[in-house]
């Protein structure tokens, strides 16, 4: 069994490319599917209890990879590991054991491959109709051989502490690793609804502050909580994260729609 388990995913897509017709090759993809989100979520559990996985358990891989990548910046680049073997007395043998190979696939690959499968696992839509995805046993059987490979690692690192912090704006948990200190990232919440920025500054001894200086944030008109809006282009609307009222961001702001003047 290898470290991320995904043999019997693997086995079936194989079988199911091999009798190659559309039903088949669209159960391949699903299994395929299924190789991918459970090395993606494998890898980011071995980050351990300290980011709790009912953060990301709901995520589609692409989004958890780049949280991954976001905490360690070559989270998705093959390691060797090797390690110098030290003499009796304590000085470097120069003789190298080979520890172990972690691998792990791009997240630009990740994006393309799990939404080629994605594609042929719906029904076409209206727009599609005249030209539908086409399945295809090479592109499932290139997927497969990348998948493969990955899940032959005989590693699953982790080099990276997480400390939790609570976002300026909502105040949910965001997660911040040692290299997120160590380059001073921006960080970002979340809650899809908030997504407020924070820098990260990085005091003295672990210690760093994550503060939103140079990001912009306004109050609700509903319920009067902030919320942010850096990302936000002009014209564009965004919903309060705490009640959803939806405002439309522009050279200023207001409850939309427009709500109608009382005539008493
Ligand atoms: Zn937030
Ligand atoms: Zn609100």
């Amino acid at each position: 069994m290898s470290i991320y388990g995904v043999e019997d995913f693997l086995a079936r897509a194989k079988a199911y490319i091999e009798i190659g017709d559309e039903n088949a090759l669209r159960h391949a993809c699903l299994e395929l599917r299924f190789s991918l989100e459970s090395i993606v979520y494998q890898r980011l559990r071995k980050i351990g209890d300290k980011l709790p996985r009912s953060v990301y358990k709901s995520w589609q891989p692409q989004k958890a990879l780049k949280l991954l990548l976001s905490f360690e910046p070559r989270a998705d680049q093959d390691i060797t590991l090797d390690i110098c073997v030290e003499t009796v007395d304590g000085a470097p043998s120069g003789n190298r054991q080979h520890i172990g190979d972690y691998k792990m696939f791009s997240v630009k690959w990740l994006n393309k491959s799990y939404n080629k499968l994605g594609k042929f696992l719906h029904l076409t839509s209206l727009s599609e109709d005249d030209s539908p995805p086409q399945i295809n046993a090479t592109d499932l059987q290139e997927i497969l051989d990348e998948i493969e490979r990955v899940s032959t690692a005989s590693l699953v690192l982790t080099m990276n502490s997480i400390t939790a912090v609570a976002c300026a704006v909502c105040k949910s948990d965001m997660y911040v690793s040692l290299s997120q200190i160590e380059e001073g990232s921006v960080v970002e919440c979340y809650k899809d609804s908030c997504g407020a920025k924070h820098n990260i500054v990085k005091l003295d001894e672990g210690r760093f502050t994550a503060d939103r200086i140079g990001f912009q944030s306004v109050p609700c008109n509903k319920c009067g909580k902030s919320f942010s809006i850096e990302d936000v282009k002009h014209g564009e609307l965004k919903d309060c994260w705490n009640c959803s009222q939806t405002h439309v961001v522009g050279w200023g702001y207001s409850a939309w729609p427009i709500p109608e003047k009382s005539t008493v």
